[in-house]
């Protein structure tokens, strides 16, 4: 039976817990107030006000440590302790130091000092600790990241004020602050990532040109501009600079020597074209327009000069690479609206991948070449489609905590008589410009559903599997309905198919993209946002967009290790994700560096070369059925 306090006894027992009940709202206080202040300075503010209304503290302060002088600089007080700003605290083993903050930061924990005015480790504040009436002092360290960055220091009137208890609390407190300066640090991250995904959705990052949109934002306005009545229609120009054998070069060099190519030839465009606007179409086309030209020889003259210089050799690691450069002229109004007389640039330049690379020039009105192979290509894809030449091939999709296969890729291969295995992004951008896209995908998400439910039926492991969807699909074909209709005649349950968009998807009538996306959500189906960084990263239609996956491209997921710039997008597009309650996905991780960096900033899963290439419907059951999988995480990380 227990023993029945005295009188005396529950009288201080009664004053613990309402000392305690107290701590504790002061501690559920400022947790709260950490769920809404967004900068530190607010934070630290927050923290000393609560605590110091706390009727037995004192005052309480909030210092951070500069590591170079060794001092803590007091950021925020409250309370009664006189002229706190300016308190001298060291952390090394000067007098100042060894008080109980510097103690508290040196050796990463609590100090507690009970009798203020009798011990001797207060000797330097004792005068201003008695006119502050303190008795007893405890200093908490705040972290960041596991370092000491910076201390809490608590006064009380009574003499032993902190017991277990209250030290236990008020260490709890100092471990919330710590946590949201986490937090906050992460936002400030998050905030430089979304500049920098800003950054790269207008300007190309190797050579600081700008990129494909802004340069088509600027002709396109000054197409309109020399369109006015009063400037009476004059030509603009543009020329297409395109790198043939930029690919080759790449393979050989590798991938590093891509960016110092760009950089030499966008140098030498800028310096050659000073008035012209220069930008980087895609890696291997540059473009720049001249305004109000029209004069043709005039054009071709400049279009060969710039050859010439861009074909001079370029150094790229102690060697001499030699660009094989083609270069397209269009004109407008000649060729069309802006957005055609870009394309017919192209053309010019020999923008298919089955021109070989040609160092001539085109006017593309008088060209039509690359439009008969065009054709033969868009004939050869029709028929492929009606004699079964598509085939898809299935890239596993991992959890990172578990290490098992969670789903399957399909990714379509085109295999064509007499060439062998085609990639898509060999024949993906002819679909799509010819509208096949929309047949060809239909029977991609037919195929691919009615595989995944054959795996279900050879006893395997259910597992999702994501099919990639093209834009056009979403605009001119009724999805839903394609979608349902596969699902029926496969037998599959929804929750298993996940389609992949990429942001290009909500470019043109989102509302109504959004509108389809969400109908698809209710018949069971998810979406996941693939490539992700590489386009417009539209980060307020992402907030509107129904998808339950990020994939954060192979391109940031390469470098995260070495690129800090890189890897502190990948960290922000981890956080924003998790903040709008997405999971994220990490394509092209090749190597187990890379994959334990994305464990450890908390990605849930990954897919890549690193477990296994896109392999055909045998060898992916193979795989699902011998149990293949990497070693699960040794611990839950958290971010
Ligand atoms: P995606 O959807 O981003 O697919 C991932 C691509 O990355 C695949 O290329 C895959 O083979 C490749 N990949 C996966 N892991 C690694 C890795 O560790 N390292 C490297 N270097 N690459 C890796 P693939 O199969 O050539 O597909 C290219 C693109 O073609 C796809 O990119 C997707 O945009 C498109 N695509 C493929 N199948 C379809 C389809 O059925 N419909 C549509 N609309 N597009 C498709
Ligand atoms: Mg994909
Ligand atoms: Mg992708």
């Amino acid at each position: 039976m227990t023993q029945l306090p005295a009188d005396d006894d529950l009288g201080t027992t009664r004053a613990k817990l309402i000392r305690l009940t107290r701590l504790y709202a002061m501690l559920s206080r400022i947790n709260r107030t950490i769920i809404r202040v967004d900068d530190a300075e607010e934070l630290y503010n927050a923290a000393c006000q609560i605590a110091a209304e706390d009727g037995s503290l004192s005052f309480t302060w909030i210092g951070l440590l500069d590591a170079q002088t060794q001092t803590v600089v007091p950021v925020s007080h409250a309370g009664s302790f006189p002229d706190l700003m300016h308190l001298q605290v060291r952390v090394d083993a000067s007098a100042e130091g060894r008080g109980p903050s510097g103690v508290a930061i040196r050796e990463g924990r609590p100090c507690v000092i009970n009798n203020v005015l009798a011990d001797p480790r207060t000797l330097p504040w004792r005068p201003k600790m008695r006119e502050a009436k303190t008795n007893s002092l405890a200093s908490f360290p705040l972290r960041l990241e596991n370092t000491v960055v910076g201390v809490l220091e608590i006064g009380a009137y009574d003499l032993d004020y902190f017991q277990e208890m209250e030290i236990n609390l008020l260490a709890e407190v100092a471990d919330d602050i710590s946590f949201a300066l986490k937090v906050l640090r992460r936002n400030e991250l998050r905030l430089a990532g979304e500049a920098k995904l800003h950054y790269l959705a207008y300007y190309d990052s190797q050579t600081g040109l700008p990129g494909r949109n802004l340069f088509e934002t600027r002709f396109a306005a000054a197409c309109s501009a020399s369109s006015m009545p009063e400037s009476g229609t004059l030509m603009q120009a543009i020329l297409v600079v395109r790198l043939c054998r930029y690919y080759e070069v790449l393979h050989v060099l590798g991938p590093e020597a891509g960016a110092a190519i760009a950089r030499a030839v966008g140098g030498r465009l800028e310096a050659h074209l000073p008035t012209a606007w220069v930008a980087r179409l895609s890696e291997a086309e540059f473009v720049f327009m001249l305004e109000r030209q029209d004069d043709k020889a005039a054009l071709e003259k400049t279009g060969r000069l710039i050859r010439e210089l861009i074909a001079e050799g370029i150094r790229v690691n102690e060697q001499e690479v030699f660009m094989d450069p083609s270069v397209g002229i269009a004109l407008y109004p000649q060729h069309g609206t802006p957005s055609e007389v870009l394309k017919a640039a192209q053309t010019a330049a020999g923008d298919t991948p089955y021109d070989s690379g040609s160092t001539c020039r085109f006017f593309v009105a008088e060209m039509d070449r690359g439009s008969r192979r065009r054709l033969d290509m868009d004939t050869a894809l029709r028929r492929a489609l009606m004699r079964d030449e598509f085939v898809l091939h299935y890239q596993p999709q991992l959890d990172l905590v578990s290490g098992e296969v969670v789903g399957a890729e399909a990714l379509l291969r085109w295999q064509r008589p007499d060439h062998g295995l085609i990639s898509p992004l060999e024949f993906i951008p002819l679909l799509e410009d010819t509208g096949l896209i929309c047949e060809v995908g239909a029977w991609v998400i037919g195929e691919a559903t009615r595989v995944c439910r054959r795996w279900q039926d050879a006893g395997l492991s259910p597992i999702r599997m994501a099919v990639n969807l093209s834009a056009r699909q979403f605009r001119e074909t009724d999805i839903r309905k394609v979608v349902r209709q596969a699902l029926s005649d496969a037998k599959l349950e929804a929750q298993w198919l996940e389609l992949e968009v990429t942001e290009s998807v909500v470019l043109f009538q989102p509302d109504q993209v959004i509108r389809t996306m969400l109908d698809l959500n209710s018949d069971g189906v998810t979406h996941a946002m693939d490539d992700f960084g590489t386009g417009y990263s539209s980060l307020s239609y992402l907030q509107r967009l129904p998808v339950a996956r990020i994939k954060i491209d192979r391109g940031f997921v390469s470098n995260v290790v070495a690129n800090p710039n890189d890897a502190a997008i990948v960290r922000a597009v981890v956080g924003m994700a998790h903040s709008l309650g997405m999971s994220v996905i990490a394509e092209g991780v090749e190597t187990e560096t890379q994959l334990g960096y994305l464990r450890g900033i908390g990605c849930e899963e990954m897919q890549g070369y690193f477990f296994s290439r896109p392999v055909p419907e045998n060898a992916f059951a193979s795989l699902l059925s011998e149990g293949r999988c990497i070693p699960a995480a040794p611990e839950r990380h958290q971010i």
